[in-house]
């Protein structure tokens, strides 16, 4: 068993670290411990699992084998201590947020977050008398909306429409000097790309329903964060909620990992070509991307990360409904779909969540289409983008 007493890395740990294949008949592949629970050879063993049920496999809602696996990867790729997996991403919001928050205490969020961590936020978590303030993210409106109750600031940078980012350094600085505990959500940018624990934050989740798993098959997530805090998160919301992971999942999710890094880098590449190729074109009003020089938070995104993957957005300047509905549908390459983060390419239009009837009163703006470039060959994706403007004539 490697141990993990360095910083490796990220091939390393993506490759070898936590594999244990002494243990299951020195299988190249782990096999699937589908398996609810774990029987001991006499009573002092099973007293000692029960007693790590966190870190043991003892029953497996607690943990099993292949949680264990991807737990100790994705922890380390996140450089943190330790590692608790959910059945989705928003589980792992949940019981982040919950885990800090009692009656009347005050939650600090980035606005636009991901739209169920908005409902968790503003309707579940309001039931229960937790109030949250939205802010732009700057450290001033951060600074401004912090009162005695904060117990945690919010932030997802780059958020997954329009990639406004946070300085994390800044604010998890400004948050630990008042006592407030930071969470990110690192969907977009991934371990590979972005370490929010090594800026200061305290926890780190990922939906790993995108890059992490990479191939559409499979909805999961993660939460990376010091071991008190799991402790105390698992003893709470994770074993009481119970919204954990299968081991089939986190058998998925390793195998999708194992070619994180190398997906990571050609999303990135074709994300960029498809980004400066809308840049330019007639049609096109904004393009929403991290690694665009003119992106808002372009000099913060690149102090801070070291890529911005495949999703990006671009706003037509025609608000014309028949032209948007033809744009959206003479696409080929880029699927209609939600979701992103796998090897194929997809289009998530705003208008798909507006009121055909009455686009002008949509709280959407409909003239955006959200964007992900996945596996397929940038050429191809150009081509396909500029095919469907052109006989849209959007
Ligand atoms: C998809 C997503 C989530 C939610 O994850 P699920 O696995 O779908 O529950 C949270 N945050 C971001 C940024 C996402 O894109």
């Amino acid at each position: 068993m490697t141990d993990f007493s360095e910083n490796f890395s990220n091939d390393f740990i993506i490759n070898h670290l936590g594999e244990d294949r002494s243990t299951y008949l020195n299988s190249g592949a782990p096999p699937v411990f589908q398996s609810s629970m774990f029987a001991f050879p006499h009573l002092d063993a099973m007293r000692e699992a029960l007693r790590h049920e966190s870190s043991q496999p003892f029953y497996s809602r607690g943990t099993n084998p292949n949680l264990q696996m991807l737990g100790r990867k994705l922890a380390a790729l996140e450089g943190g201590e330790e590692c608790l997996l959910f059945a989705s991403g928003s589980a792992a919001i949940a019981a982040a947020v919950c885990s800090f928050v009692r009656q009347g205490d005050h939650v600090v969020c980035v606005e636009k977050p991901y739209s169920w961590t908005g409902k968790l936020l503003t309707q579940w978590l309001a039931r229960f008398g937790v109030e949250t303030t939205f802010v732009d993210g700057s450290p001033d409106s951060v600074e401004r909306a912090f009162r005695p109750g904060t117990r945690v600031l919010y932030l997802e940078t780059p958020n997954s429409l329009t990639f406004e980012i946070q300085d994390i350094k800044a604010l998890t600085q400004l948050a630990r000097s008042k006592g407030v505990v930071t969470i990110v959500d690192n969907s977009y940018a991934t371990p590979i790309f972005q370490k929010p624990l090594a800026l200061g934050a305290d926890i780190s989740i990922h939906s790993a329903s995108k890059y992490l798993s990479g191939h559409s098959d499979v909805v999961g997530g993660a939460l990376i964060c010091s071991a008190e805090h799991k402790e105390r998160i698992f003893a709470g919301e994770f074993m009481t909620l119970g919204g954990i992971m299968s081991p089939m999942s986190a058998w998925l999710i390793l195998r999708g990992l194992r070619t994180l890094e190398i997906r990571l880098k050609k999303s990135h590449e074709n994300g960029l070509a498809v980004a400066r190729f809308l840049e330019q074109h007639p049609s096109v009003d904004q393009v929403f991307y991290p690694w665009l020089e003119n992106h808002a938070g372009y000099e913060i995104a690149r102090k801070q990360m070291t890529g911005a993957g495949g999703l990006l957005s671009v706003r037509f300047k025609s608000q014309d409904e028949s032209k948007i509905s033809a744009f959206a549908n003479h696409l080929q390459y880029f699927l209609l779909a939600c979701s992103w983060g796998s090897y194929e390419s997809l289009c998530f239009p705003q208008a798909a969540l507006c009121d055909s009837a009455n686009y002008q009163s949509a709280r959407v703006d409909p003239s955006i289409f959200r964007l992900y470039c996945g596996l397929d060959d940038a050429e191809n994706l150009i081509a396909d983008l500029d095919r469907a403007i052109f006989l849209s004539s959007i």
